[in-house]
């Protein structure tokens, strides 16, 4: 695959989702470019909107020396919707400061989901069902407790490593000339408008296409404290984990 600074995000997006080009971003400028009761669309942002079982950031936005509340962050359309407990009108300037630490935390445990899929997919777990930032579930699955050990060990090893994770943008032609069914089916999902995706690779052990926030190596994910396999009905196993 051709790699490529593309910022395919904006055939999804009216905002520059600058969260997607540095994760790391905590204060940013933009524009108000809509507005109404309690909420605002910007040109710009680097709050997280909620999908993709990662939560909405939260923080403030400064405003003619005023700090106005941000609460909850999310796509409608194309759009970022911020619900703020004040009203800003458009064409305001505004400074947006993220709240760091949930944020942190929610990008450590979003790329301990991106590690532990691969890992379990690579001991053929089975087709994975669902997945959010404490649990994954495979159906029909042949997950054992050995495989979870081998697994939780694994991880903890990749870990220590500090693997930097690898982003970088490919064309839908490229993903679908690929062999994977279940990459293909998620792609079917995907609006057709967005021709350039976001793949997300920790090198050797996981990829994906994702527009989540990461974070830079594997270190920053911290290790495992748990990982605990429950049976489920109909052959469906459940993997809860949290880190340290
Ligand atoms: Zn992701």
């Amino acid at each position: 695959m051709a790699e490529s600074s593309d910022k395919g995000a904006n055939d999804y997006f009216s905002s520059t989702p600058l969260y997607a080009e540095d994760g790391y971003l905590k204060e940013f400028d933009a524009k108000v470019v809509k507005a109404g009761p309690r909420f605002v669309v910007l040109d710009r942002t680097a709050f997280y909107p909620e999908s993709g079982g990662q939560h909405s950031d939260t923080g403030v936005l400064q405003h003619g020396g005023q700090e106005v509340e941000v609460h909850k962050v999310m796509k409608r359309g194309r759009d970022i919707f911020h619900y703020i407990r004040g009203d800003i009108p458009v064409e305001a300037t505004v400074h947006g400061v993220v709240d760091w630490e949930p944020r942190l935390y929610n990008m450590r445990r979003h790329s301990a989901e991106h590690l532990l899929t691969g890992l379990f997919e690579g001991e053929g777990a089975g087709p994975k069902v669902y997945s959010d930032l404490e649990r994954l579930d495979f159906k029909p699955s042949a997950l054992t407790e050995e495989i979870v050990g081998r697994v939780e060990a694994e991880f903890n090893r990749i870990v220590e490593a500090d693997t930097p994770l690898r982003i970088y943008y490919a064309s839908r032609e490229e993903l679908e000339g690929e062999e994977d069914e279940r990459k293909r089916s998620f792609l079917d999902k995907l609006p057709r408008a967005l021709q350039r995706l976001r793949m997300v690779e920790i090198p050797g052990h996981a990829l994906t296409f994702c527009f989540g926030t990461h974070v830079r190596s594997t270190g920053e994910i911290g290790r495992l404290a748990e990982l605990e396999m429950t049976e489920g009905r109909k052959r469906r196993k459940s993997v809860s984990f949290l880190l340290e």
